[in-house]
């Protein structure tokens, strides 16, 4: 029987991004539930460093490290120091993203290699350096976006694209980590309230607009997908794609 508040009691998580937005409301949900949780964060050492005290508040270990996921090195070494402080790794959640978007003719190739660097190859990295490290039961968790199969203006090739190369991904690692007992997944979060995409920011009502549900979701109601899937609950769900856009691809 699984204790369902306890659900991650004695796991080891690791989530870049976790400083802000949807990256602290995992980690903060994923202790919440009884892990002990890493967090990556690139500029913000004092929101970083709020979050590992609210985690510590709860009763579990935490660390925050400054690593930017466009260096293959930096974040390599901090999957190294989480298994090496925590003993192991058992959840990547990869979350964190650049959100650059803007005309064809004004995305340059500092904005192209800076998305493909941040979206594409940190999953791919951080996934190759925790896959070392998980055992049976482990977990990588990505975070999508409602956009990789919905482009619904203009501006958003770039972004789209790079969030599309994750569906290619988990499918991919999916069969070929299953036969170790971890599983691979997405979550695809619809417009969420964060400092990237503010409820009130001056686009916000079309965006919400777009959703079955006509408002935006805040960070906890993605963590609580995230949760599930890195829980034993979710033990046969792997190569799969979750939606938690409020039914913006309805
Ligand atoms: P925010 O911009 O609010 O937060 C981004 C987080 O990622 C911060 O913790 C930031 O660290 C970190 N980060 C960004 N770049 C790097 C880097 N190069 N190296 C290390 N850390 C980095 O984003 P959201 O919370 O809105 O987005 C989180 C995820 O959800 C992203 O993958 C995004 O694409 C996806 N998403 C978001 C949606 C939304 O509406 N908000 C919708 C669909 C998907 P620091 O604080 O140090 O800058």
């Amino acid at each position: 029987m699984i204790d369902v508040m306890n659900r991650l009691e004695g796991n080891i998580a690791l989530v870049t991004g976790g400083s802000r937005g949807i990256g602290a409301a995992v980690a903060l949900r994923l202790a919440e539930e009884g892990a002990d949780v890493a967090l990556t964060y690139e500029n913000s050492a004092e929101r970083a460093a709020g979050i590992v005290e609210h985690i510590k508040a709860l009763g579990r270990r935490a660390l925050a490290i400054q690593a930017d996921c466009a260096v293959p090195e930096a974040l390599t070494a901090a999957v190294e120091e989480t298994a090496g402080t925590f003993g192991r790794i058992d959840v990547l959640v990869n979350n964190a993203a650049v959100f650059l978007v803007g005309a064809l003719e004004d995305l340059g190739t500092a904005e192209i290699d800076r998305t493909l660097a941040v979206n594409i190859r940190a999953p791919f990295v951080a996934s190759q350096a925790a896959a070392r490290h998980l055992g049976q039961g482990g977990r990588i968790i990505s975070i999508g976006s409602n956009v990789a199969e919905r482009a619904v203006f203009p501006g958003l090739a770039l972004y789209s694209m790079s969030k599309t190369a994750l569906i290619g991904m988990t499918k991919g690692l999916a069969r070929e980590l299953g036969p170790r007992g971890i599983t691979v997944n997405l979550v695809h979060p619809g417009p969420t309230n964060t400092d990237a995409n503010p409820a009130d920011g001056p686009n916000a009502a079309a965006i919400a607009g777009f959703t079955a549900l006509g408002r935006y979701a805040e960070g906890a109601e993605i963590a609580a997908a995230v949760a599930h899937l890195a829980s034993a609950d979710a033990d046969y769900i792997t190569g799969a794609a979750i939606n938690v856009d409020g039914g913006f691809a309805a």
